[in-house]
């Protein structure tokens, strides 16, 4: 951003009118004007904020932060070069630039079926997904930067740079050391959550039945309160209920999903009930809605089950025809998924994104609510959020349904940048 000298004041302030007057005109074109950025307190209020002019101070500009997207896996079994347009997948610098895409948190899987629930070789392949994260920002320092903060978040977007955050989907690689949190917290992570789809012998996953009746043990509470003592976020996508309710009950910082959404619309263990999403609230935490088909429209979930039945000798010859270990073997039968998916299960849009977002606000309040994508860890998309360049298209659907500048600047960032000061050491 120039400086202005004060000559050019006059100069700066005509414009600063003609560019909010304009805004104003275009209030729902695609990108346009996304300038407000509100990092206040969370208000009492549950109704959307009243549709205000934006404010003219383009430092004040919308950031967008995506809470979870799978995309290092691939940096590590594909070696991909983020740099580039990619022809397959989600996200690249590329796409990000055109979504406005300013910050993403790349989730850390370990996939408990081929690296263990805990052991050297879980711990092994969080540390190389880490590293290979870390690597952008050291390869790459005038495109990306490490960000660890709500600070960081914003001195990336102010100088123009991506911001990579870092999450631990799972914690598997906390190899049931308490000591791990801190060596997470010391690698750069900032958010954890406790499971993915297989439990632990501390926390309950919504994925097996084991959750059904496990939350957290004596351990399982010791994680989250060094957590809460370290400044990493709690991250109740994939708990089982039991999991959420011990969460709430211990965690005194704010908890967030990172990735699910309302069950109230799509009625599916991965997403939120309503009395969750009240509780997510009252932490002074957020729900970040996904856009994964399956999670946020209806039927569609169970319609998937029937062609993966159809489509399992197909998907079980990508993968033996494919060489390389079993993560590369896995994105190979994605892959065949991902075309198969397309071809026969019913199209989904951006809208019903929103209707999740809507539905947040309405039980939750609009401080509540956030994105993520789950980007690279899909096998389907939405046809108009297909990648991170599509995130104007949310937006635009936000205004179209009568949400202003300063609503959507908290659903695309400013709530979480919010969490990320509560739940932060300075
Ligand atoms: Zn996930």
């Amino acid at each position: 951003m120039t400086v202005w000298g004060r000559s050019k004041w006059s100069a700066q302030l005509f414009l600063k009118t003609l560019l909010a007057f304009s805004c104003f005109v275009a209030s729902s074109a695609l990108t346009g004007c996304r300038m407000t950025e509100n990092t206040n307190a969370p208000s009492s209020s549950n109704s959307i904020t009243e549709n205000t002019q934006p404010a003219a101070d383009t430092h004040n500009r919308l950031i967008t932060i995506d809470m979870h997207a799978d995309t290092a896996q691939r940096l590590l079994d594909e070696n991909i070069d983020l740099n580039l347009r990619l022809p397959n997948g989600h996200l690249d610098v590329v796409r990000m630039r055109e979504g406005k895409l300013d910050a993403q948190f790349f989730a850390v899987w370990v996939e408990p079926q081929f690296y263990g629930a805990n052991g050297v070789r879980a711990v092994e392949r969080a540390d190389k997904q880490i590293a290979a994260v870390r690597a952008l920002a050291e390869r790459h320092p005038e495109t990306w930067t490490l960000a660890t903060s709500a600070e960081d978040v914003r001195r990336a977007a102010r100088e123009g740079k991506l911001a990579a955050l870092i999450g631990l989907e799972g914690g598997y690689a906390i190899d049931e050391k308490l000591e791990s949190i801190e060596k997470y917290y010391r690698a750069g992570v900032r958010y954890i959550s406790p499971t993915w789809s297989v439990s632990l012998s501390w926390a309950g996953s919504s994925g097996d039945a084991v959750g059904q009746t496990r939350g957290l043990n004596d351990f399982g509470r010791s994680i989250i309160r060094e957590m809460n003592r370290l400044g990493i976020i709690v991250d109740v996508s994939h708990v089982s209920d039991k999991t959420f309710r011990d969460i709430i009950e211990t965690s005194t910082k704010p908890v967030i999903a990172t990735h699910s959404g309302a069950r109230a619309i799509t009625n599916h263990p991965r997403n939120l009930d309503d009395d969750q999403l009240r509780a997510l609230a009252r932490t002074g935490g957020v729900a970040c809605i996904v856009f994964y088909p399956a999670f946020i429209e209806p039927g569609w979930d169970a319609k998937k089950l029937q062609v993966d039945r159809e489509i399992a000798s197909l998907v079980d010859a990508a993968s033996a025809n494919t060489p390389g270990n079993p993560s590369q073997k896995r994105m190979a039968r994605d892959r065949v998924r991902e075309q198969e998916y397309a071809r026969r299960l019913p199209s989904v849009s951006v809208a019903r994104v929103a209707d999740h977002i809507e539905h947040v606000v309405r039980v939750a309040g609009i401080d509540a609510v956030g994105l993520g994508s789950d980007f690279d860890g899909i096998q389907a998309v939405p046809r108009d959020l297909a990648s991170v360049a599509d995130f104007p298209n949310l937006a635009a659907e936000l205004r179209r349904r009568g949400y202003s500048e300063t609503d959507i600047a908290k659903i695309f960032g400013g709530n979480m940048l919010r969490v990320m000061e509560a739940t932060g050491r300075n």
